[in-house]
Parts: C-alpha cells; structure tokens; sequence
C-alpha cells in the first residue's frame, strides 16, 4: 500500500465562500499537536488532532454555523483514496481531503454555488 506523507484539503470558507487548498502534513500532528487550518480571510475551516492511529476532523459547516466531527484512520487519511467532508443534517458536501492530483478534479457540487450567490443577496439586502 502507498502511503503519503501529504494531502491536500479542498475546502470552501464558511464565512467569505472562497474556494482554498490546504496542505497537511503527517509531520503537522506530531506530538498531537492541534492542526488548524484558516482561510485567506481569517476565518477558521478545520481543526485536526490524532490520537493513536486516528484522526478527528472538525470541520466548519457553511450550512449549520458550527463543526462537524469526523474521525478517519491514519491509513485512509495517507492513502491515494480521497475521504468526503459532508454535513450530516443536510448530507451536503463541504469539502475533500486527498492527494492534489484528484483533489484539483473533484467537481464542486452545484448546491455551491447557488447556496453562496443566496447567501450574498441576504447578506446585501440586510447590509442595506
Ligand atoms: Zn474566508
Ligand atoms: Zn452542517
């Protein structure tokens, strides 16, 4: 079995709706160190701890306005399988995890899109 020492997170901000990429390392949670990942904007996307062989994922949901936790084992999380982010109440995706070369593939669910181009007419109309 092939294992990475890299994959890659691909995953949209849940305050500005930015699309970003993020590295993550093995070497990143050594000594079980809490890895978070933040958008350009500042805003929080994921926390990452491991503890013994797994891994829990706490992702921001752009849906919900709170973490998901999902757990992964080291071996899949390493692997050349891509794991799925997705929000458990609405089933929706949130975003990917896996090696840049599928990752830079994957297709953006439309829901997307049109749940951010929603979002941006609210938030213009209540701006007002
Ligand atoms: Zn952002
Ligand atoms: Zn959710």
């Amino acid at each position: 079995m092939l294992i990475a020492t890299q994959t890659m997170l691909a995953m949209r901000c849940p305050s500005c709706g930015r699309l970003e990429y993020h590295m993550l390392s093995r070497f990143d949670f050594a000594d079980g160190r809490l890895v978070q990942l933040r958008c350009s904007c500042g805003s929080l996307k994921l926390m990452a701890t491991k503890k013994g062989r797994e891994y829990s994922i706490q992702a921001c949901c752009v849906i919900c306005d709170s973490m998901h936790l999902f757990k992964s084992k080291g071996s899949l999380l390493w692997s050349l399988r891509v794991t799925d982010l997705y929000c458990p109440d609405t089933g929706l995706e949130l975003g990917h995890i896996g090696p840049w070369q599928k990752i830079k593939k994957t297709k953006e669910p439309k829901w997307i899109s049109c749940f951010m181009s929603l979002r941006e007419k609210i938030f213009s109309t209540t701006a007002k």
